[in-house]
């Protein structure tokens, strides 16, 4: 039996152990020890990772009551120095304790159960079984951080069955022995077997990033501690870079968008103006034919334009009008139109010869190629 000294003590970065056993498994080595303050995965927390004197620890788990850890090396039985990969594992204390305490909030406060729960280094995503508006959420994440100012402590313990019968407490399982009862000082209660701060300073700040609609509840996205400044600091530099761009204050981003936006619309409908001019003048140039007539066009024309092109070249070919908008590399979007031919029914033969897909009505159909225009132009000649 291992010594969980992760349990007795969440901030022990460093500590010696002795191996008792190392037996290959899978691309490495399965480790026990006779004390370890490696985090097994669990309650929705990752595994520690770190080292044990010259091998890496590269995941822990707890199997039938063994936690093993799973090195890229073996080692002779003895007494090692072991460290933990510390700013790892204390973001995510920093997440985790802020989690509980966002967590243990929405249930004091709504009687929301957090029913999902998910760390990921980009945003820990939490689910409640009830809708919290933004506006909600916005006080609850204000609350929070009081919380994490007033410096309350956090602690864990193990209580008696009859102790535990009698608390109320998140997460209720239906387990009464060996149920770690994680408590921050007037906020929260909840089962949870993963390390956590000791007081809610530590913390550091508590940032809901993100919310939606789910299952009939809300998810939302959030993050603490040193994650919340890391994208505090990422956005501020997007900011930044934006506000440089755009010649704006980094708190008017918003108008300036808005602003580029709206000249980028009245180009585009200007240019879209041109090009349709221009592909016309461009078909009168080409002049009537009893066969197909077919055109390139760069990407970028919207889909009036090119079926304002095909219903004037349709009146000046006795086959198919079409045009093909796009590269090689990328390949076309097609509006094809025929006033003799049912390109309804034709459509099936057509898209495999231009490795197409599409189809419409019997005198116009739309799809994409695939076809280089070689072979486009080749189809249609
Ligand atoms: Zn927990």
């Amino acid at each position: 039996m291992t010594r969980k000294l992760y349990d007795e003590d969440s901030h022990l970065a460093r500590f010696s152990a002795a191996v008792l056993s190392c037996e290959e498994a899978g691309e490495g080595w399965a480790l026990t020890l006779d004390q370890t303050a490696f985090f097994p995965e669990g309650g929705g927390q990752a595994a520690d990772t770190g080292r044990i004197g010259p091998v890496r620890v590269l995941d822990v788990q707890e199997k039938e009551g063994r936690i093993l850890h799973l090195t890229d090396g073996p080692l002779a039985p003895g007494t090692y120095d072991c460290a933990l990969d510390w700013e790892q594992r204390f973001g995510r204390m920093q997440g985790h304790s802020g989690e509980h305490v966002l967590s243990g909030l929405v249930h004091s406060r709504f009687g929301f159960d957090n029913v999902g729960f998910h760390m990921a280094p980009e945003g820990i995503t939490v689910d409640f079984n009830g809708e919290l508006t933004a506006e909600e959420l916005r006080e609850i994440e204000w609350e929070a951080n009081r919380i994490v100012w007033e410096n309350r402590s956090v602690t864990a313990e193990y209580p008696s069955p009859e102790a535990l019968a009698a608390m109320d407490y998140r997460s209720k399982l239906d387990l009464t022995e060996n149920v770690r009862i994680v408590t921050i000082e007037g906020v929260d209660r909840c089962a949870c077997c993963a390390p956590h701060v000791s007081r809610t300073g530590e913390i550091g700040a508590i940032k809901i990033l993100d919310f939606m609609r789910h299952r009939g509840g809300t998810r939302l996205t959030m993050l603490a501690g040193a994650a919340a400044l890391e994208d505090y600091r990422a956005k501020q530099d997007q900011a930044a870079a934006m506000s440089a761009l755009l010649s704006a204050r980094r708190d008017a981003l918003v108008p300036a968008v808005t602003r580029v936006w709206e000249e980028l619309q009245a180009a585009r409908y200007e240019l879209n103006g041109l090009r349709r001019e221009l592909l016309l003048k461009e078909l009168e140039a080409r002049g009537e034919t009893e066969g197909n007539l077919c055109f390139f066009v760069p990407s970028g024309f919207d889909g009036q334009s090119l079926r304002t092109l095909v219903n004037a070249a349709m009146e000046r070919c006795g086959g198919m009008a079409a045009v093909f908008c796009g590269d090689d590399e990328t390949g076309y979007q097609y509006v094809i139109g025929s006033k003799s031919i049912d390109l309804r029914a034709g459509a099936k033969e057509l898209n495999a010869a231009i490795l197409g897909r599409g189809g419409g009505q019997k005198e116009m159909i739309q799809g994409s190629a695939k076809a280089p225009r070689s072979v486009i132009e080749a189809y249609f000649a």
